[in-house]
C-alpha cells in the first residue's frame, strides 16, 4: 500500500507543478499586452483644416499638429 500512496503523491505533485506553470504562463501573457485597444487614443486637431486625428498619425510642428505634410507646409508660408 505504501508504494501506491507514493505513486499517487508523485502524480499529485506533478499535476500541481504543471498547473502552477500554466497559471504562471497565463499570468505572464496577461500582464504585458502589446497594445491596449481599449485605451482611448489621444486625438489632436490639424491646425490647418481643424480635422481631428489620432496623435500617432498626426505630424507635429512645434506645438501644432497637422493631418498631412501639405497642411503643415501650408501653415508655414
Ligand atoms: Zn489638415
Amino acid at each position: 500500500m505504501g508504494l501506491i500512496k507514493l505513486v499517487i503523491l508523485i502524480i499529485l505533485v506533478v499535476a500541481c507543478l504543471t498547473l502552477w506553470r500554466r497559471i504562471k504562463a497565463w499570468q505572464a501573457a496577461n500582464q504585458k499586452p502589446p497594445a491596449d485597444p481599449a485605451q482611448p487614443q489621444l486625438m489632436v486637431r490639424c491646425s490647418h483644416c481643424q480635422v481631428h486625428l489620432p496623435q500617432d498619425q498626426a505630424l507635429q510642428s512645434g506645438e501644432r499638429w497637422y493631418c498631412c505634410p501639405e497642411h503643415r507646409d501650408a501653415d508655414h508660408v
